[in-house]
């Protein structure tokens, strides 16, 4: 048994390679091999969102707190909230984040493939993120 305990860790600051606007990432879990799962908890402030990009094997989303966005390539811009629970499929390319006003908390899993569990692509333009 490994007990991670709150606090033991600082926040980080999500790089603005992969994000844009500001993004915290705390409590990151990554179970050693032979399992695969990673994540951590993440908080967008309003406006802010990831790069577009793909999880090889999937994500999974547990949004815990305020009002988030998030949308694949070609679907609709959708609300999150606490309580929902988003699977982004294998390959699927898509953004998550705050919506232009409020923040956004969720959990994020994710399988590693070869050592992976994401793959980045560009920002999400203004003219995307605000036209969902
Ligand atoms: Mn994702």
């Amino acid at each position: 048994m490994d007990l991670k305990r709150n606090g033991s860790r600082p926040s980080a600051r999500a790089s603005s390679e992969y994000f844009t606007g500001t993004v915290w990432r705390e409590n990151p879990f990554d179970a050693p091999d032979p399992a695969r799962v990673s994540g951590s908890t993440v908080t967008f402030e309003p406006g802010a969102r990831t790069n577009w990009h793909t999880h090889p094997l999937g994500q999974t989303l547990v949004v815990t707190a305020g009002l988030g966005w998030a949308q694949r390539e070609g679907g609709e811009r959708m609300e999150i909230r606490p309580g929902d629970v988003v699977w982004f499929a294998p390959g699927e390319r898509h953004w998550h984040g705050g919506t232009a006003t409020t923040s956004v908390t969720h959990v994020a899993i994710a399988e590693r493939l070869d050592g992976r569990h994401i793959d980045w692509a560009e920002p999400v333009a203004d003219k995307d993120y605000l036209g969902g």
